[in-house]
């Protein structure tokens, strides 16, 4: 059973209503106390109120620790990203960072100089915790009354205890499911997993492009579809921008991954952009088929998703000759005008099992279909989707790293879906619900073409703070393709 451990009663009082499940273990004030209420070696989480260090953390915010530090090595506390993320979903305000137990209460000047040091908080037990329980799982939750400009011998502190306790008992309900989480697991990696070389050539030519001209470098939408990517090249100088128009003339404009219609680029010419084209080759394979069957005045369904950038890029290069069409039902209705006129072309992120059955009705309505020369689905989205399915078999949960507008990603999940293997879509660690992990003895984990494989290894390293991992690699393709980046960056 886990441990649920508080030095003050009244913290023990404030969360003992809502964390079931573990065993209550109060050891009184400080690392001596600690030590003397021998404490077994089971999974534990200290829970209490605190000190902050860092001035951005207030009274009544809630520190989790990555890290406790006392008067010997420092002791990583790896579950802590799921267990902040559990905290933000219930509304509180959650900081992650080092936690630093001392031996006495640490007022004035040794305040300050604790603060310098880079901790988040302080408390007087958290660390002899870690000691007492050695290389179980672990956690630290923090709530604050104090901090450096508002220490504890303060008229406030009474209100300030209140609020913090408040804070502590809402914190009650995330240690029952961290309790409930702990476990140890099996993890298989998807192979191949995250990066494809269209995405990692865009990604290279938002870099150079900042290398080259400096910043700001202006980027036509998500460079590829993933939050963390975004946010990266922001830190950099990449400003993104939704269209053409939002970009100041004669500026360096990053055309995404996605691929845009002609009439983007027209409008690019008109503002006099310097433009990059970070398209991927493969999406320009598709634009290239649909002209070709435009000039043949044939009509083309495009099989695909209409809200997809991807999709509505291709559209604008024939807007006259081509119908997109999302599913089978669309595939039994369309009309085109002439019926031995006409061609498919694909979504290079579809899920290929859906996108066969849509061609399939296509060719069976229309015997003259032209298909196209070689397949639009991408060999990144056909090797990832086949690497999920058979890690599907295997677990009892998928975690699919990848934001919720990767077309890929969101494959990826309906994928282990239709093998009837729960799957969840998380941008990261944090993202990740403690409560699917109830049980779960058997996790999966693969991440979208756009989304960056540490992500993944992130997930990995948090599941091992909740207990021992046994981690596999699946065998799956092997993937060596580049893509040369655009001759203004190379
Ligand atoms: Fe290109 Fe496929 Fe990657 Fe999309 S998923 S960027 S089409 S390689």
């Amino acid at each position: 059973m886990t441990i649920l451990c508080t030095a003050l009663r009244v913290e023990r009082a404030a969360v003992a209503a809502a964390a079931r499940g573990m065993r209550l273990l109060h050891t009184g004030i400080g690392p001596a106390r600690v030590a003397a209420a021998c404490l077994p070696a089971e999974p534990t989480l200290t829970a209490g109120v605190g000190g902050g260090l860092s001035p951005h953390v207030r009274p009544g915010d809630v520190v989790v620790a990555s890290e406790v530090r006392g008067d010997g090595p420092p002791v990583s506390i790896r579950s802590a990203p799921l267990l902040a993320g559990a905290l933000r979903r219930r509304g509180l305000n959650v900081h992650i960072g080092p936690v630093l137990s001392t031996a006495k209460i640490a007022e004035g000047a040794t305040r300050q100089a604790l603060a310098e040091s880079g901790a988040l908080a302080v408390d007087m037990e958290s660390y002899a915790v870690a000691q007492a329980i050695g290389d179980q799982p672990y956690a630290v939750v923090r709530s604050i009354v104090d901090t450096v400009d508002q220490p504890l011998i303060r008229p406030g502190t009474p209100w300030r205890g209140f609020r913090a306790l408040q804070a502590l008992r809402a914190c009650a309900p995330v240690f029952e499911q961290w309790s409930a989480a702990v476990a140890d697991r099996s993890v298989v990696l998807a192979t191949p997993r995250s990066f494809c070389a269209g995405v990692s050539r865009a990604i290279d030519t938002v870099d150079r492009a900042l290398e080259r001209f400096g910043a700001p470098v202006y980027v036509r939408r998500q460079i590829v579809h993933n939050a963390h990517v975004v946010r990266e090249l922001e830190s950099r100088g990449a400003i993104f921008v939704q269209e053409v128009e939002e970009v100041p003339r004669g500026s360096t404009l990053v055309l995404a991954a996605h691929g845009v219609s002609p009439a983007v680029r027209s409008a690019a010419a008109d503002r006099d952009l310097a433009v990059i084209d970070a398209t991927c080759p493969l999406v320009s394979k598709v634009h290239a088929e649909v002209r070709r069957s435009s000039t043949r005045g044939e009509t083309i369904f495009l099989i695909g998703h209409g809200d997809h950038e991807e999709v509505q890029g291709t559209v604008g290069e024939a807007p006259d000759s081509v119908v997109i069409v999302e599913d089978v039902e669309a595939a039994r209705r369309v009309r085109p005008g002439d019926p031995r006129r006409v061609a498919y072309a694909t979504q290079t992120t579809l899920a290929v099992d859906e996108a066969e059955d849509i061609a399939a009705v296509l060719r069976e309505r229309f015997p003259d279909v032209t298909a196209p020369r070689s397949d639009d689905i991408c060999y990144a989205t056909t090797n990832r989707q086949a690497a999920v399915r058979a890690i599907a078999d295997v677990s009892d949960l998928v975690l699919v790293v990848g934001s919720t507008n990767s077309s890929n990603s969101r494959r990826l999940v309906e994928v282990c879906e239709r093998a009837g293997t729960p799957a969840r879509l998380v941008d990261d660690a944090g993202e990740v619900d403690l409560r699917w992990l109830a049980g779960a003895r058997r996790i999966g984990l693969t991440a979208g073409a756009s989304a960056p494989s540490q992500l993944v290894d992130e997930i990995g390293f948090c599941l091992s703070g909740l207990g021992s991992v046994d981690l596999t690699e699946s065998s799956g393709s092997h993937e060596d393709i580049t893509f040369t980046l655009p001759r203004e960056v190379s």
